[in-house]
């Protein structure tokens, strides 16, 4: 039997999920796996590839030629895709602005997810995505649904990437933030919905560290 613990953090685009799941699993020593990169480097490789997104043979065939690995060496995210370092080129914006279409697909849920299960069977792991706590591991012990005002959630992705993208501004990145929750939201193939065991974090008005002690303090719960 396996007994790993698996930390699964859902929530909208840009609220700081990754910021809370890197810290913990630093704190912890978990693996820390960002299952959205996965879905970004599927999406470099559909547009660099022209795939058609309605033609369902060419997408199974794509699948098949995509390589995905994470090499975890800081518990910043380095993701390669056939071998190539992708991580700074997937959060560039023409792949944000098509991701979500991408991770609708169910033949490629469907994929990420099989890996995302296998990466999780022995290993002590934090996960951040959209479905993690509904349909990757529904199990999972601790499950973080996460949320901030949208207003907030904008201004602090600008703050992160305005100095390496000067070109981008702050109304482009309000409106991909709104259209990727609307896409994630309303989506067939398990949309981005709070399990009913997730418990809440708004992190509107808090610092990073108080919401890494919530989430600690829910750990210790745990094991109490
Ligand atoms: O987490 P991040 O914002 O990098 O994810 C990019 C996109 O990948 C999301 O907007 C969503 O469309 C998709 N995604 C998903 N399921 C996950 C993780 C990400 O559908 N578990």
């Amino acid at each position: 039997m396996n007994n790993n613990i698996i930390v699964a953090i859902d929530g909208y685009s840009s609220c700081g999920k990754s910021t809370l799941a890197k810290a913990l699993a630093k704190k912890l020593h978990y693996i820390y796996v960002d299952s959205g990169a996965m879905y970004r480097a599927v999406t470099l490789y559909f547009l660099r590839n022209n795939i058609d997104l309605t033609n369902h043979a060419q997408i199974e065939e794509a699948l098949k030629n995509i390589h995905l690995n994470f090499h975890s060496r800081d518990y910043e995210t380095h993701i390669t895709l056939n071998d190539e370092e992708v991580s700074e080129e997937v959060r560039q914006m023409p792949v944000s602005e098509k991701v979500s279409a991408v991770a609708a697909l169910k033949e490629v849920r469907r994929e990420m997810v099989k890996q995302q299960q296998r990466m999780g069977k022995s290993k002590n792991i934090v996960m951040d995505g959209r479905d993690i706590g509904t349909a990757v591991f529904p199990h999972a012990p601790l499950k973080i649904f996460m949320t901030a005002d949208p207003k907030i959630r904008a201004e602090r992705r600008y703050n992160e990437i305005h100095a390496k993208n000067p070109e981008v501004t702050l109304e482009d990145i309000f409106e991909n933030i709104a259209h990727r929750d609307y896409q994630d939201t309303t989506r067939e193939e398990s949309p981005l919905v709070r399990a009913d065991d997730a418990i809440i974090l708004d992190n509107t008005n808090i610092t990073p560290e108080q919401q890494l002690q919530f989430a600690l303090d829910k750990i210790e719960a745990l094991k109490g």
